[in-house]
């Protein structure tokens, strides 16, 4: 590497800008207008996740190493056949918020203008998809009308089923830092006590699924209270009658008791909306991953119309997308019922224009299938050949073991991705493909800024871009000419020539003033919001506040949301609630490269409130069965008053290849929302039971995989190999059988020299191997927790020499040099654990952040870790009991 690249993040719909610098070193880039030099911890830990270790090399079919030529004619020939047997709709692609525009728009054009099908969908689906739907039904078009700069002009921010502080966290900390500048009112609406919901004026825990009750009440709080704009409804909206009579009547006790939060603070908050005029409404996955997202969504737009808040400094429902370029998709029509440039499959016009400026021999004649029905379909034998694009649905999408069912009987699967997965797994072709830090296009963030993702690494063994497959595949099937690009550039200036293709103003997606760039240009095209040129927008990018919808009489849309009750719980005690946690990223193929991103959150757990736990007899930290009506996971036990009674949270990021539960979606069910297709994944109905643990166990090794069902287990990448953490389901094997156990889980080379202490009787069996002198591998197991050593005092044994005078501390679990041992690491960025803070604030009476970070450097870079550390200083500061 040479100069310092500017590039952009692959994580979050936040989509900061990095600076990827000599020997791997990622920064923030502080000339990016979405972040200004801030990052969060995945950010800063961008850097430890390019080790070339276990990437996908070389392409495969059947398990063996294939040409390029050969994969590829592969796919063509089992596609072509496909379509000729069985028609356009026999085979399908499924993409990702990964991929990049240019990737997403080369896998678009291939399917719906030449294969002629619409089954071209991307995990976007499960994301905002609902978001997509209400902008659609209010604006027209799918448009997000605020900017970044809202979150520091507003007066009050709104957070619905958004936990922006651990999934949004640089948008976060901008809001925190307007709160301190000028007092920003913050109100979290959240079924849980989230690190954003600490950082908040009000906090309203409503209950699971009550979201379009909660705003609807509000719209008639506002008529009732003369709240309403008329003067701005009559010029720009209509609708509005028909939508505060579905609401219902202005009566805050009845919607307080349908949400389930106190009506004193529900007025209160209902009084902070009226008064504030410089209001914005954000919502992310609580509000779009729901069975009536799309209505949730509305249901916020509706009290924004109502008010005439939207598209002026500070004020607008505002959609935080989750992954790094859902927009990005969104633009060249990747959800399956999207046609490119945001045209529509029933306008004559766009379709005549669309099959004009392709050369399209096949424009698809309408919508595909969504995500969940795509695999459906595939399960039903009738989509018969898929291509799985940089995703990994067998973990990912709810109902995961369907899925896995669905592609294991599929007749033709290609998976292109950089690591192997749990997908990759099922497919007939493998293809390796490029990596962040090796791609080359760009990116749409969720306030619709464009940014470029510049290579800086050469791309390892064959790996190769997405745009360039698809194109290939393509050019196999006959379509040479039409897919003939040479780079990136080339796509993209299709792409945006498109956008002004029979628009005159009738779509506000629109960036046909990039048309023009030339290689050099592209290469160098720093950060832009669409419309390009700004016609509807001005200088500040906001759309929409003077009216100028994309409809056809200009004028938005209220759309009537009626109330249908809280979710059905199908007579099971709980609701399950999925999603993220601070440090992981979807399946863990990046993050889960990054011992110090493994470090907050180990491993999978289940949060319950104590008072359920307590009538289930469920032990803290005890092992637990989650059932639903689609499968069950074991997990541990996680007690927390965060979570309201009779709701669950589960973290979504864990797989096969990290803990033997696999992923939780496969115990999500698959209700979807009926206008966006996105699947609930926020109130599946669950039960809990306790689980016997019947003993417990440490394994490090260098080399990590999945260990079958020999126990329940986690895995937790560290500096120099694997720690995995044990616990029998079953009583420990006996005598050899022991000792054979023991063998399967070292998996050392049969030379290994082995040391090892047992106590049958008492079931401790203590074994470490060592290979050239060094730790290759060891175990401990117990009967009782109490009975393992530390794990921070065992792991920076692994992979070191052994001393003979120090081989009794090895198998006691005493370090060499007898280090402190540590609790959880809460600072990523700087290593801090817990206890270290902990210890700080008692021996040193440090009572603020600030003093914190002077003292230990913890919560002064990305600033992720700061509301635990609150946490922490709030616990020291409360007296006993
Ligand atoms: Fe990446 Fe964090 Fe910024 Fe999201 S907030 S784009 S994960 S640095």
């Amino acid at each position: 590497m040479t100069a310092p690249v500017h590039t952009a993040c692959p994580y979050c719909g936040v989509g900061c800008g990095v600076i990827a610098g000599a020997g791997g070193k990622v920064t923030a880039d502080p000339s990016h207008p979405a972040n200004r030099g801030r990052l969060c911890s995945k950010g800063a830990a961008l850097g430890q996740t390019l080790d070339n270790k276990g990437r996908l090399l070389h392409p495969t079919i059947g398990g063996t190493r294939a040409t390029w030529d050969d994969s590829l004619g592969l796919i063509a020939t089992k596609f072509r056949r496909t379509i000729a047997e069985h028609g356009p709709d026999s085979v399908a692609f499924y993409v990702s918020g990964q991929c990049l525009t240019e990737d997403y728009y080369v896998a678009n054009k291939l399917m719906k203008g030449f294969i002629g099908s619409g089954n071209i969908d991307t995990n976007s689906r499960l994301c905002m998809a609902s978001s997509v739907a209400g902008h659609v039904r209010a604006f027209g078009e799918d448009v997000v009308p605020g900017v970044y700069e809202d979150f520091e002009e507003a007066d009050l921010v709104i957070l619905v089923g958004s936990n922006a502080a651990w999934c949004h966290p640089v948008l976060h900390q901008r809001l925190l830092a307007a709160k301190a500048a000028h007092g920003t009112k913050i109100v979290v609406l959240d079924p849980r006590r989230t690190a954003t919901a600490e950082a908040a004026d009000l906090h309203l825990p409503l209950a699971a699924g009550s979201d379009v009750a909660l705003f609807n009440g509000l719209l008639s709080f506002l008529k009732g209270a003369g709240r309403i704009n008329k003067a701005w409804i009559a010029r720009h909206a209509s609708g509005f009658e028909a939508a505060v009579n579905a609401a219902g009547p202005d009566d805050v006790e009845a919607t307080a008791a349908a949400c389930g939060v106190d009506p004193e603070l529900l007025e209160m908050f209902y009084e902070m909306f009226a008064r504030t005029e410089r209001t914005m409404t954000v919502y992310s996955q609580g509000v779009n991953q729901s069975s009536v997202g799309t209505d949730k969504v509305n249901a916020i737009i509706n009290c924004h119309l109502a008010t005439g808040r939207i598209g002026r400094p500070g004020m607008g429902p505002f959609s935080v997308t989750g992954q790094p370029n859902a927009m990005g998709g969104r633009e060249v029509g990747g959800l399956a019922n999207q046609l490119a440039a945001h045209m529509k499959f029933d306008d004559p016009a766009d379709r005549a224009a669309l099959t004009a400026f392709w050369n399209a021999p096949n424009l698809t004649p309408k919508p595909g299938l969504k995500a969940v029905e795509l695999f459906d379909a595939i399960a039903d034998g009738k989509v018969k050949a898929v291509w799985v694009v940089a995703t990994n649905p067998a973990d990912s999408l709810p109902r995961s073991d369907r899925v896995r069912a669905a592609l294991a009987k599929c007749p033709f699967v290609a998976v292109s991705d950089c690591w192997a997965t749990d997908t990759t797994a099922l497919a007939d072709v493998v293809l390796p493909a490029s990596a962040w830090g090796e791609k080359d296009g760009t990116v749409t963030n969720s306030e619709r800024r464009i940014s470029r993702q510049r290579p800086f690494r050469e791309a390892p063994g064959e790996s190769r871009p997405d745009w360039w497959m698809f194109a290939q595949v393509a050019r196999r099937m006959g379509w040479k000419a039409d897919f003939a690009w040479e780079n990136p550039a080339a796509i993209f200036r299709e792409h945006a020539a498109l956008s002004g293709v029979a628009n005159n103003g009738r779509r506000v997606f629109d960036i046909s003033g990039l048309a023009g760039l030339d290689d050099g240009e592209y290469d160098d095209l720093l950060p832009v919001r669409w419309p390009v040129p700004a016609r509807f927008s001005g200088e500040s990018g906001r759309l929409f506040g003077f009216g100028g919808f994309p409809t056809p009489d200009g004028k938005a849309r209220f759309v009537a949301t009626p109330y249908q009750g809280l979710p059905n719980r199908s007579g099971r005690e709980f609701l399950l609630n999925t999603g993220r946690i601070r440090d992981q990223w979807h399946t863990m193929t990046r993050t889960g490269l990054a011992p110090s991103l493994m470090a907050h959150t180990p491993e999978p757990v289940v949060t319950l409130h104590p008072g359920d736990a307590a009538a289930l007899g469920i032990e803290p930290n005890g092992l637990v069965r989650l059932s639903t009506d689609e499968g069950e996971v074991v997990l541990r036990a996680d007690l927390r008053h965060t979570v309201r009674r009779g709701e669950l949270f589960a973290p979504m990021h864990w797989t096969d290849l990290f803990a033997s539960c696999g992923p939780v979606a496969r115990t999500v069910g698959a209700r979807l929302d009926p206008v966006s297709g996105q699947p609930e994944m926020k109130a599946t109905p669950a039960s809990l039971s306790p689980v016997e643990s019947h003993f417990h166990g440490l394994l490090l090794r260098r080399e990590g995989s999945a260990l079958a069902d020999l126990c329940h287990w986690v895995r937790v990448p560290v500096d120099t190999g694997q720690l995995y953490r044990l616990t029998g389901l079953r009583a420990l094997p006996a005598g050899d059988d022991l000792f054979r156990f023991a063998g399967l889980l070292l998996s050392v080379p049969m030379d290994a020299e082995l040391l090892e202490i047992s106590d049958v009787r008492r079931a401790v069996l203590r074994i470490a191997a060592i290979v050239d002198g060094a730790l290759e591998a060891c175990l401990f197991l117990a009967r009782d927790p109490a009975g393992l050593p530390s794990e921070a005092a065992v792991i920076p044994m692994l992979g070191q020499p052994v001393p003979d005078p120090a081989r009794s501390r090895l198998l006691a679990g005493r370090p060499y040099d007898a280090a402190a041992c540590e609790g959880p690491r809460v600072c990523a960025c700087f290593g801090v654990t817990r206890d270290a803070i902990r210890h700080a604030a008692v021996t040193h009476r440090l009572r603020s952040v600030s003093e914190i970070g002077v003292a230990l450097r913890a919560g002064t870079n990305c600033g992720s870790c700061i509301p635990e550390i609150e946490e922490i200083l709030r616990d020291v500061r409360m007296p006993a009991g």
